[in-house]
């Protein structure tokens, strides 16, 4: 392997780097996330209501249609009353004309009720539409921020991830399946033994592994309190390797 070391501490620092991008949106995606929740169950519960103030509008247009047919209902009983032939009919006819009435107050009761929830729900959907749209504002922001903040990023994610792709493919599976095994615990999995001291940890390295260290180039060396992979200051390095 043409000195796997170097290309290793490469991808450390193109790992650092996309870690830092990440950091830069945050909580961002969880919140718009909830906000997208919450507007949708905003955006239901408007839907429930104006089914609710339908139906009761339709309840009044029905009650109105009873009110009158039991006007007319009524109106021709008492046409009928003046031509009975005997006290029987006439008796009867009156029964009929009180149930009517009693139906007719029953209604008109019930529609006074009715007019009370309509005003309430106009009321209650008005609010609900209220805040359905402050929330959609809340959502635009929010998604603005998001898209301003990534597409930004996005370019150089791009660029990041592609050579560190080149990178990984100087460096044999194993070395790189032991990088993201640190990785996994430290995020700086790379780094350098300086004046014969761990620049992760900052804990002596033993002298005869310094001295390994600097012969043996295509070997990988942990350091042993820390267990991140270590490399001489003698590593030659491009500086900008990136561009
Ligand atoms: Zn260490």
């Amino acid at each position: 392997m043409d000195n796997e070391l170097k290309y290793l501490v490469y991808i450390s620092q193109l790992d650092t780097r996309l870690d830092e991008f990440e950091e830069d949106l945050g909580g961002l995606p969880e919140q718009l996330k909830t906000i997208r929740q919450n507007y949708e169950k905003q955006i239901a519960m408007v839907k429930e209501t104006e089914k609710i103030l339908r139906d009761v509008r339709k309840f009044a247009v029905n009650s109105k249609q009873a009110l009158d047919d039991l006007k007319d209902k009524e109106q021709k009983l008492s046409d009928r009353q003046f031509r009975v032939r005997n006290n029987k009919e006439f008796d009867a006819i009156t029964k009929e004309i009180e149930h009517i009435r009693q139906e007719y107050n029953k209604i008109t009761s019930e529609m006074r009720s009715i007019s009370v929830k309509e005003d309430n729900l106009i009321e209650m959907l008005e609010m609900q539409k209220q805040e359905r749209l402050e929330i959609e504002k809340d959502l635009k922001e929010k998604e603005k921020e998001y898209e301003t903040i990534s597409s930004d990023q996005n370019e150089e994610i791009k660029e990041l991830k592609s050579k560190k792709k080149e990178f990984e493919k100087k460096v044999s599976r194993r070395s790189l399946d032991d990088y993201k095994r640190v990785r996994h615990h430290l995020k700086d999995a790379v780094v350098l033994a300086k004046r014969n001291s761990c620049t992760g940890c900052y804990s002596a390295i033993p002298p005869q592994k310094i001295v390994m260290l600097r012969n043996n180039l295509d070997k990988l060396f942990f350091c042993e309190n820390c267990g991140r992979i270590l490399y001489p200051e003698e590593l030659v390095l491009e500086e900008n390797f990136l561009f």
